[in-house]
């Protein structure tokens, strides 16, 4: 049998000592935040938290792009598949988040046109196939998706598809860390940036934040040695009285980033201040559409109601999102809300911090 390249990142041999050194390093106690869903879901698969010492605390922060969608904007969402003349198109993990009075999967049992799309391009593809209809694509994501979604934009306006719509509920993560830290509730010493985000963003991105806030920042790949390198670096740092950038995932994460994609974003979108769920309105957070590119802007064509914005009663998922709360520390967890019967997006999502302790997590 072959081993890839990925699974040399699993390996005992190159596991082992990684652990070995946090054990060895570690002596004060320490909240670790990882900022990325799929860290998350790659932690608990893996058994991290149980190979840490005690002195290590790893916390999961908003890091799942449909968990940090504001309520408003999920029922501005159901608001828009319940428009005459629209197409709505998503990814299919919003299809189950509940909104106010209901979700998008209910409202298409209902009889709406919603369509799951793979991308924004299959979006596009569909408005160009129904002229007759206005075809909205949920443009939801961070960096590492919002220039897919910019680059189908720029195809729309080339080719005079007005009738593809997005409505921008994107969201940038330097923006992100700064509200947490900002925070007086939460408590975090280091992060565990993300990684796929780092490749589009480049190190750069995060370098004003941490020159501000002198906290410790490592930017991880995914595989289980990765992020155990990552975790290393991070207590070497604390350990020896440092804050820094530095990069555990130089195999695909540079100094600058991708500039063809960071280029195409700034194209198309402008920073917007924008509502993530739990940590409220951040500065220049999302991104809103440039001039020549507003004619594609859903919010701005259709106005959709939200309506009476309604959050989920008793979800904490706005305090698991900030890392104050666990999901164990939530009362609906594992009863009233599960996987198969959601009450908030944290357990809907496969990023979500929610799903991943009910999925992993032993419960005694
Ligand atoms: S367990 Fe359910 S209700 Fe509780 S925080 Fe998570 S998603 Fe929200």
């Amino acid at each position: 049998m072959t081993i890839t390249h990925a699974e040399e990142y699993r390996e005992p041999q190159l596991v082992a000592p990684l652990i070995e050194r946090i054990r060895r390093r570690s002596r004060k106690p320490v909240r670790l935040m990882e900022v990325c869903g799929t860290h998350t879901v790659s932690i608990f698969r893996s058994g991290i938290r149980s190979l840490l010492p005690e002195t290590i605390t790893l916390l999961s922060g908003p890091g799942c792009p449909v968990c940090v969608t504001a309520q408003r904007d999920i029922d501005a969402c159901i608001a828009l598949a319940a428009m005459p003349g629209v197409m709505l198109t998503t990814f299919g993990d919003l299809m189950r988040v509940p909104g106010s009075h209901g979700s998008l999967r209910q409202e298409k049992a209902a009889g709406h046109d919603i369509r799951i799309v793979y991308s924004a391009m299959d979006a596009l593809e569909l408005a160009a196939e129904n002229p007759d209809r206005n075809v909205v694509f949920i443009g939801i994501g961070f960096e590492t998706t919002a220039p897919t979604v910019a680059a189908a934009i720029a195809v729309a306006n080339q080719r005079n598809i007005r009738n593809f719509l997005v409505y921008s509920v994107h969201k940038t993560v330097p923006q992100a860390l700064e509200a947490l830290v900002n925070d007086p509730e939460t408590r975090i010493d280091g992060f565990l940036l993300p990684g796929h985000v780092s490749v589009i963003t480049g190190l750069a991105a995060y370098r004003p934040f941490v020159s501000r806030h002198a906290i410790p920042c490592v930017v991880a790949g995914f595989e289980p040695a990765d992020i155990l390198l990552a975790i290393a670096m991070l207590i070497d740092q604390m350990e020896d009285g440092r804050a820094a950038l530095e990069n555990a995932y130089p195999r695909a994460v540079t100094e600058a980033g991708n500039a063809k994609a960071k280029a195409l974003m700034q194209q198309v979108f402008e920073p917007v201040d924008a509502i993530w769920r739990g940590l409220g309105q951040i500065p220049a957070s999302g991104l809103g559409f440039r001039g020549p590119y507003r004619n594609h802007d859903a919010a701005e064509a259709l106005r959709p109601d939200p309506g009476n914005v309604q959050e989920p009663a008793a979800c904490a998922c706005g305090d698991v999102l900030k890392g104050i709360k666990t999901p164990l520390d939530c009362p609906l967890f594992g009863t009233a809300c599960t996987p198969m019967h959601p009450v908030g997006p944290c357990m809907v999502s496969s990023e979500g911090t929610c799903a991943a302790y009910f999925r992993y997590h032993p419960r005694t």
